[in-house]
C-alpha cells in the first residue's frame, strides 16, 4: 500500500468499524490494503499518492459518463449556487421522474428515495401493502441492499464476507423470506406450491451482479413473470445495478419482461445519493399521501441529486450503449486469450457493460457455482492488476463496469495487464 493511504488507514480502523463506511471497501478478500481515492477524470481515478488506475469499479456502478463528467458538473453548479436542499418540490424531480418514466418500460409513476436499499424495502413495503401478503421470495446470491427481510442468503459484501445471514436479523422476519437458487425454475415452482398463496413479490436482480455477473438462462425472468401472474403476487425488478447499465431501457427493455414495480439506484444519481421506486399506477398510487402506504424521506428528490441524475441520463443515447458494448467484447475477447495461453481457468459472464470473471471451469449459473472460483488466485491476480495501475472491485463477487468515456487504449492497457497476471498462474 501507498503511504498516505496507510496513514489514512490507521486513522480510519479507529473511527469506522473496520475501519470503512461499507463493507467491500475493507479489501478483505483480496488481502491488500484500501486504497484511498482523491480525484477522478473520466476512465482514470487517482489514489491520495498519485498513483493514477483505469477504473473499473466507477464507484460501483453509478459513473456511467465517467468520473467528474463536464455536464454533469456544471449542471451541479449552477443548480448548487441556489442552495443544496429545500425539503420541498423542485422542477428536477419532474425531469428526471420523466425521464424515468419514459424509458422504464414498467414505471408510470415514481418515488424517489436515497439508496437502493431503500427502494427496496419500500417495493416490499407496497407489495405487501398491495397484496395484503406478507411472505417473499428471493434468490441466493442476489442482493437488494440491507434491510431486514433481504439481508438472507445475499450477496455481495455479505457473500465476500460469509455472513449468509446477519446477526441482528430476527427470525421473525426472516421466516416470511424464502430463498431458492438464482435461475433454478423447479425451486421456484417448488416454492409457490408451498407458499404461492402467501406470497407479496418475487424479487429478483434480473442480471446478478452481486456474486459476481450472473445472467438470466433459459427464460428465467419470463417464467418468473408467468409464475407471479398465476399466484397474483408482484413481481419485482431490483434494477439498482442493471439500471441504464444493461442497456438504454434497462435489463427489463433488454429482455423484454415487464416486472410490476422496478427498483432502481446507482446509474440514476450520477454519482449522488439517489434510489428509486416505480411501476403500475394504481399499486403506485397506494403509496402516502395519494394512499396509507407509509414512506418519506427528508432529502428525497434533493435538487443536487436529480439533477446529477438527469444531467448523466439525458446524455445516453442507444448508440452508448452499442458503443460500450462493444468495448466490453473487446475486454472478454482479450481477456480470453490471454487465459487460453496461460491455461487459466475462466468464465466470463456479461451483460452489457457489467462484466464477470470467474476463475473455474464449471459454467457460472448461480451463487452454488459462482462460489467454485479460485479465490486465492483471484486476489493474486487483483494484486497485480492493482499494481499496474487497473483499479478493479476488490472482490471476486462484484463484477465490473465500463464507462462511455472508456478509450479503446485502455481497453488496450487492461488487457496487457490482464496478461501479465495471468503468466503469474500457477
Ligand atoms: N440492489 C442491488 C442490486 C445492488 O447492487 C445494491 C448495491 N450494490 C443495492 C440494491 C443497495 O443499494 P445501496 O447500496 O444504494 O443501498
Amino acid at each position: 500500500m501507498t503511504n498516505r493511504s496507510k496513514q489514512l488507514f490507521e486513522e480510519a480502523v479507529d473511527l469506522f468499524p473496520g475501519g470503512v463506511n461499507s463493507p467491500v471497501r475493507a479489501f478483505n478478500s483480496v488481502d491488500h490494503d484500501p486504497i484511498y481515492m482523491e480525484e477522478g477524470k473520466g476512465s482514470k481515478i487517482k489514489d491520495v499518492d498519485g498513483k493514477e488506475y483505469i477504473d473499473y469499479v466507477l464507484s460501483w456502478g453509478p459513473l456511467i459518463v465517467g468520473h467528474a463528467h463536464e455536464q454533469v458538473l456544471e449542471t451541479l453548479q449552477e443548480v448548487m449556487k441556489k442552495g443544496t436542499s429545500f425539503g420541498a418540490n423542485v422542477e428536477y424531480e419532474n425531469k428526471l421522474a420523466k425521464l424515468l418514466i419514459d424509458r422504464v418500460p414498467s414505471i408510470e409513476m415514481i418515488r424517489m428515495v436515497n439508496s437502493g436499499t431503500e427502494a427496496t424495502m419500500s417495493a416490499l413495503r407496497l407489495a405487501r401493502g398491495y397484496t395484503k401478503r406478507s411472505k417473499i421470495l428471493k434468490f441466493e446470491g442476489n442482493y437488494h441492499g440491507h434491510g431486514d427481510s433481504l439481508l438472507i442468503k445475499a450477496g455481495s459484501g455479505v457473500a465476500t464476507l460469509g455472513l449468509p445471514d446477519s446477526p441482528g436479523v430476527p427470525e421473525s422476519i426472516a421466516k416470511n423470506t424464502i430463498t431458492v437458487p438464482y435461475n433454478d425454475q423447479e425451486s421456484v415452482k417448488y416454492a409457490f406450491e408451498q407458499y404461492g398463496d402467501d406470497l407479496a413479490a418475487v424479487i429478483v436482480e434480473p442480471v446478478s451482479g452481486n456474486m459476481g455477473v450472473v445472467p438470466p438462462i433459459n427464460d428465467f425472468l419470463s417464467f418468473l413473470r408467468d409464475m407471479t401472474n398465476d399466484y397474483g403476487s408482484l413481481l419485482i425488478f431490483d434494477e439498482v445495478m442493471t439500471g441504464f447499465r444493461v442497456g438504454y431501457n434497462c435489463a427489463q427493455g433488454h429482455f423484454g419482461v415487464t416486472p410490476d414495480l422496478t427498483c432502481l439506484g446507482k446509474v440514476i444519481g450520477g454519482g449522488l445519493p439517489v434510489g428509486a421506486y416505480g411501476g403500475k399506477r394504481e399499486i403506485m398510487e397506494m403509496i402516502a399521501p395519494a394512499g396509507d402506504i407509509y414512506q418519506a424521506g427528508t432529502l428525497s428528490g434533493n435538487p443536487l441529486a436529480m439533477a446529477a441524475g438527469y444531467a448523466t441520463l439525458s446524455q445516453l443515447t442507444e448508440a452508448s450503449y452499442e458503443e460500450m458494448n462493444r468495448k466490453a467484447d473487446r475486454l472478454v475477447e482479450g481477456i480470453k486469450k490471454a487465459a487460453e495461453e496461460n491455461g487459466v481457468p475462466l468464465q466470463i459472464n456479461r451483460a452489457g457493460s457489467m462484466l464477470g470473471f470467474f476463475f473455474t471451469n464449471e459454467e457460472v449459473i448461480n451463487f452454488e457455482t459462482a462460489k467454485s472460483s479460485d479465490l486465492e488466485w483471484f486476489a493474486k491476480y487483483y494484486k497485480v492488476m492493482a499494481d499496474e495501475g487497473i483499479f478493479l472491485p476488490p472482490s471476486q463477487f462484484e463484477g465490473m463496469f465500463l464507462s462511455t468515456v472508456h478509450t479503446d487504449a485502455d481497453i488496450e492497457k487492461t488487457i496487457e495487464a490482464i496478461n501479465k497476471a495471468f503468466r503469474q498462474y500457477k
